[in-house]
């Protein structure tokens, strides 16, 4: 899979491995859920808030020398010579195995590597180190030399396959339709297609609803993708957020809404979906993370203001000032990302919780009830709410006519927010788990940049910087997800809005590698390759033609706006977003 970058050879790779006769391990287990995890670089699903495996390097390269014998300046040569964990171990297995030092069982199932990291990952205490280290290297003893290499980039935190999560969905619904008892064979190429769209569509709203790609992948191969079709939301279990699309103008807004449609305050602050069952209460990010020990003071409202036993809420999190109540920026927010002192922040940055949607109530899903509908159960979940209070609904109106759209949005400005998210009220207006449609379009004001919007892209390689910044990054090339190919496409080369903070924060948090991984393609050779991990907030001036990118287009003035922890890098703006952006029109 790491050889080719062609998203159907990987897909036919997967759906080789899916399919295999010998997915039944130990106890009757079935382990196309771990296989699955194990390929996104993880142990579980995000949401369950589990210990992830993390090893420093340190740790590891004294697990591979315990287990091949090879002194610890040997692995650290390699490891600088290789860059990689992965091939250090690998390599060194080789080598072990030849000169008789090591030998290794045989066998080395999915259930006994999945296993084996999940125990590593739970070792906490006083001597967790060392039994860190024993316990990977006696994983290692077992391991052949290309089963060390794949265990040490998951201990490294990159398993560089190219697979990423809608490559598997699309391998397992095109699986289904040539798959057992259905022949593809007999099937004309439009039904087979049209098919296979339909089965990517069940994956996808189990996912959105669900988001444990393993526990789907394995429903649907075991019990069959209508199977899927039944998965309803769930107390504790996070919805993938639905997505806005972006109008330019205020004057587009009725026609495209067609009739009266709702306007929301936009805020400024981060995503939240609160489930709550009796006094249980827990919240999820954005990117379906649990963040409930961040935000005691939120829980604490919850408990107290919201009436509803069981519920799951949509809304977004927003910092106030202590003395005035009033709305502070993201920034400010961003404060209240800690592990330490968490009780003294919340106590310095407060929060308002601002609701604007509710998608499970009392045992029954309202994902697919009209907007007014949801949001009048939302506001009958509220307590009390006064305008200054912990839990609000978002300041919202039903508008018309442009004039109304016009006032309803000076006001929004006014009142320091970003401007306005406006919703669909039609009967169709259901709550699309992980969609970017049409019910909802924002208008932001903030025009920092000529470009209509800002873009989320991801680094993926770094220049060093010059003079007083020469042991440090001076420009960092910035990739978009290109729908077609499934790659990550270099857009642009960034370096402007690089403060002294954020150039001391990539120093320590991007990843080098020595080669871009298959999925990255770029039309020119930095001076570093990083791991495709993080994501920056980008406006420009205008997408200019160039001839130096793959895409052939660039962007002129980029300027980082800010580091964005709350997106992956599947959340990136895509080529097709920015190229829609060309020549895009005044506010
Ligand atoms: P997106 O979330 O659309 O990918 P983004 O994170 O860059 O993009 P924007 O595009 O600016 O954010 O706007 C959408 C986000 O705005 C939502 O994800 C949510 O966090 C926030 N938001 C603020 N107010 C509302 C509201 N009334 N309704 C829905 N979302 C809101």
């Amino acid at each position: 899979m790491e050889k080719t970058s062609k998203r159907l050879e990987i897909m036919s790779i997967f759906q080789e491995i899916f399919t295999r006769d010998d997915l039944v391990e130990g106890n009757k287990e079935h382990v196309h859920d771990k296989i699955v995890y194990l390929c996104q670089g993880k142990l579980y699903p995000d949401f369950l808030g589990r210990p992830e495996l993390q090893m420093a390097q340190e740790l590891a390269k004294r697990a591979i020398a315990q287990a091949t014998g090879f002194s610890p300046k040997t692995v650290s040569d390699l490891l600088k010579k290789s860059g990689d964990l992965g091939n250090t171990f690998g390599l060194l297995k080789q080598k072990g195995t030849q000169s008789m030092l090591v030998s290794h069982g045989k066998d080395l199932s999915v259930l006994d590597v999945h296993a084996a990291l999940v125990q590593i990952a739970g070792m906490s205490g006083a001597d967790s180190q060392t039994k860190k280290v024993r316990a990977l290297a006696g994983l290692l003893g077992r391991c052949s030399p290309v089963e060390a290499k794949y265990v040490g980039r998951f201990v490294d935190g990159k398993m560089r396959l190219g697979a990423n999560d809608l490559t598997m969905i699309e391998a397992i619904a095109r699986l289904r339709t040539s798959g057992e008892g259905r022949g593809a064979d007999g099937l004309d190429a439009e039904t087979l297609k049209a098919d296979q769209a339909a089965n990517r569509a069940v994956i996808e709203r189990a996912y959105n609803i669900y988001p444990d790609l393993g526990l789907v992948i394995k429903t649907a191969l075991l019990d069959g993708i209508d199977a899927l079709k039944r998965f309803q939301p769930q107390i504790n279990i996070p919805i993938r957020s639905m997505l806005a699309q972006r109008l330019d103008t205020l004057e587009e807004f009725p026609a495209k809404h067609g009739g009266s449609f709702a306007c929301e305050y936009k805020l400024d602050g981060e995503r939240m979906q609160v489930h709550k069952r009796g006094d249980e209460v827990a919240l999820f990010s954005r990117r379906q993370e649990i963040i409930t020990s961040q935000f005691p003071d939120v829980v604490d409202s919850i408990r107290r203001f919201i009436v509803a036993k069981e519920i799951i809420l949509d809304g977004e999190v927003v910092a106030v000032d202590r003395g005035t109540g009033r709305l502070m920026p993201f920034q400010i927010l961003m404060q209240r990302r800690r592990k330490h002192g968490i009780e003294e922040k919340s106590e310095e940055v407060p929060t308002r919780v601002y609701l604007f949607d509710v998608l499970f109530l009392e045992g029954k899903s309202m994902l697919d009830a009209p907007y007014l509908e949801r949001r009048a159960a939302m506001e009958g979940a509220i307590a009390h709410a006064p305008p200054q209070g912990k839990v609000v609904p978002v300041p919202q109106r039903i508008v018309s006519t442009l004039d109304e759209l016009t006032a309803y949005f000076n006001q929004a400005i006014k009142d320091g927010t970003e401007g306005l998210l406006t919703k669909s009220i039609k009967p169709e207006s259901v709550y699309q788990p992980g969609a970017r449609g049409w019910l909802w379009i924002k208008l932001k004001s903030l025009r920092r940049g000529k470009l209509p919007d800002s873009m989320d892209l991801v680094v993926v390689g770094a220049n060093m910087g010059e003079g007083r910044r020469a042991r440090q990054y001076g420009t960092l090339l910035v990739a978009a997800r290109n729908e077609d190919t499934g790659t990550f496409d270099v857009v642009t080369r960034v370096s402007s809005g690089m403060d002294d903070e954020k150039a001391e924060w990539f120093l320590k948090n991007l990843h080098e590698i020595p080669q871009p991984p298959p999925h990255v393609r770029s039309g020119e050779t930095p001076d570093k390759w990083v791991e495709p991990s993080i994501v920056l907030e980008i406006i420009g001036d205008e997408i200019t033609d160039s001839s130096s990118t793959i895409v052939d287009f660039s962007i002129r003035f980029p300027r980082i706006i800010r580091i964005r922890d709350d997106k992956s890098p599947d959340d990136t703006t895509t080529v097709g977003e920015i190229l829609a952006m060309r020549g895009g029109g005044d506010a």
